[in-house]
């Protein structure tokens, strides 16, 4: 034999480790979805792989995943041919979480069991998760390529410490052995596992497949034959009629797309005929990711060309505000060997782009209708995203205004719950624009002075203070004819919503005030542009406006900020 190396997981191996065998103890057959999902993956990425290298299948190119059991030793073993490990990547690969995100998710984690196994679902448990059942997982591999004789068995018993050793191997792909605990026997069940596997695996494209069992009665036992039967379905997913899809397989099928570990709020699903031809599945996340706000982050669609596998996060298949969802794109047009730059310049691929974009804000369209509740949840998680849009993407502008969502004063709530059809459908007699108030925060909006007057006349005034609003407010100056108006700016125009009483009144005491409005002006010399009486203030002696089209201070002090 070889001489084998041991070596320390990183920290946060070690610490997730923990974690999650303690608080994922309650739904832990999923360490079989999440090696079967890995075996999927190696498989895709072999099949992938040989379009331009085609001695990488070795000769052997149906790609299968198997699973078995021994009752003796104790072990189940998942077994894949496809992209397998070299010895560098099992140590890459399997000792550490290369994910971005990692160490946000580590700052979020509170020791609340339910809680912090939520979070970890979240971030995905992936490999690690066999360690809820196993006290020692082997991992014996050889990449696609490379002679038998580097292959490379990887050993853990999870408790910060892995070994890697050289051996031979003369079938490519991965095999992972779990050593059961002493009272996880109920996994050594051709039964069991078959139940699983149907449950959690059944969208899998590639054949699972597991021995053959038949009942010898003489011994009055299930015997396991040597021979091979595939347990699932082994279609793709998206193939397959919608009718014929129960929602726990659209659920599933998520999870292992997504490596996610709840389930999506909502999903589409369609094939498209005509000009370009493709099927989308695509889903919307429950939660934000942790690498949401970075927009060089992965995103979530995969592309595939004719079942094949092409490529993780293709972000040319949709804008950049939609890049919280996760989905599968199966092009019938597109060529195999498809590059990233090809993708840019592709007219299939902008098709792609536009009609999944109109396929999402359909589908949130149709949630914020039917499914309010669930609207306010993705509008909570996503919607300052989704605001990008606004400027992003003139052909769909009005359709995303009309999912936006804001605090008003209304509801006098930090909660952004009011759509702007709300607001129309609120306004006053005479009331010709919608009105906004933006700030660095929720409360500093609500208790400006230039309220005051809205408040007394009852009208409405939307309250913005994420960080995209005034930038999104440069592109979007109406809805549905009504222009929006900063009651921070210019003259406000309030007159047709003042009684003939208020006119006088206001006219009146312009012209009483002309002598202190003057001495105002000498005074503020150069600070100010003018200074002139108002209708605007009711409990506030004065206060600051910049003219109608300038910078708001608020955008003032950012841009400042900003160093500009
Ligand atoms: P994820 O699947 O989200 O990347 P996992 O923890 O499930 O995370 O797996 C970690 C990594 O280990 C994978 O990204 C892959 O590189 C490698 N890996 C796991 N299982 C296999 C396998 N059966 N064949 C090849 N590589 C694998
Ligand atoms: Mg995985």
């Amino acid at each position: 034999t070889k001489t084998a190396e041991t070596l320390g997981f990183q920290a946060e191996v070690k610490q997730l480790l923990h974690l999650m065998i303690h608080s994922l103890y309650s739904n832990k057959e999923i360490f079989l979805r999440e090696l079967v999902s890995n075996a999927s993956d190696a498989c895709d990425k072999l099949r992938f792989e040989a379009i331009d290298h085609p001695d990488l299948l070795e000769g052997e190119a149906d790609l299968r995943i198997r699973v078995e059991f021994d009752k003796d030793a104790r072990t189940v073993t998942i077994t894949d041919n496809g992209i397998g490990l070299s010895r560098d990547e099992a140590i890459a690969n399997l000792g550490t979480i290369a994910r971005s995100g990692t160490r946000e998710f580590f700052s979020q984690l509170t020791g609340d069991k339910q809680k912090d196994a939520q979070l970890i679902g979240q971030f995905g448990v992936g490999f690690y998760s066999s360690f809820i059942v196993a006290e020692k997982v082997a991992v014996r591999s050889r990449r696609a390529g490379l002679p038998a004789t580097e292959g490379v068995l990887w050993e853990s018993d999870g408790q910060g410490e892995f070994s890697v050793a050289a051996i031979d191997r003369e079938e490519r792909g991965t095999s992972v052995t779990l050593t059961l605990r002493a009272d996880e026997d109920e996994f050594l069940s051709g039964w069991k596992l078959r139940e699983v596997l149907r449950r959690y695996s059944d969208h899998i494209s590639l054949p699972i497949q597991m021995k053959k069992e038949e009942w010898d009665a003489e011994k009055s036992e299930q015997v396991v034959k040597d021979e091979w039967e595939t347990v699932n379905q082994a279609n793709a997913l998206w193939t397959r009629s919608k009718s014929d899809i129960t929602d726990e397989q659209y659920q599933e099928f998520y999870k292992h797309i997504a490596h996610d570990y709840e389930d999506p709020l909502a999903w589409t699903h369609n094939r498209v005929e005509g000009r370009s031809e493709y099927t989308q599945l695509l889903y919307v996340p429950k939660r934000a990711p942790f690498d949401l706000w970075d927009r060089d982050a992965r995103r979530g669609v995969k592309l595939y060309v004719k079942r094949v596998f092409i490529m993780d996060d293709a972000d040319q298949l949709l804008p950049a505000y939609l890049r919280f969802v996760r989905g599968v794109v199966d092009s019938a047009d597109l060529p195999l060997n498809v590059s990233r730059e090809i993708l840019q310049e592709s007219r299939d691929v902008r098709a792609i782009r536009d009609g999944s974009a109109k396929r999402i804000l359909g589908l949130l369209e149709d949630l914020a209708r039917d499914k309010p509740e669930e609207y306010a949840e993705f509008w909570a998680q996503f919607g300052q995203v989704l605001k990008e849009g606004v400027g992003e993407d003139p052909a769909n502008k009005d359709r995303i205004a009309g999912l936006l969502r804001f605090a008003s004063t209304q509801s006098d709530s930090p909660a952004q719950t009011v759509s702007l059809a709300d607001y129309l459908g609120r306004m006053k007699e005479g009331q010709d624009k919608i009105y906004y108030l933006s700030a660095d925060s929720y409360a500093a909006a609500a208790h400006s002075p230039h309220l005051e007057v809205f408040r007394r006349k009852g009208l409405e005034v939307l309250l913005l203070s994420d960080r995209v609003d005034e930038w999104m407010l440069s592109y979007l100056r109406e809805f549905e004819g009504k222009p929006l108006a900063s009651v921070a700016k210019g003259g406000l125009d309030l007159d047709a919503l003042a009684d003939e009483e208020e006119k006088k009144q206001q006219a009146e005491a312009a012209e009483a005030f002309k002598p202190t409005l003057e001495r105002l002006k000498t005074a503020l010399g150069e600070r100010v542009k003018e200074v002139r009486a108002t209708a605007r203030l009711v409990d506030s002696p004065a206060c600051v406006v910049v003219d109608e089209h300038e910078l708001s201070p608020h955008l003032l002090r950012m841009l400042k900020a900003a160093g500009q």
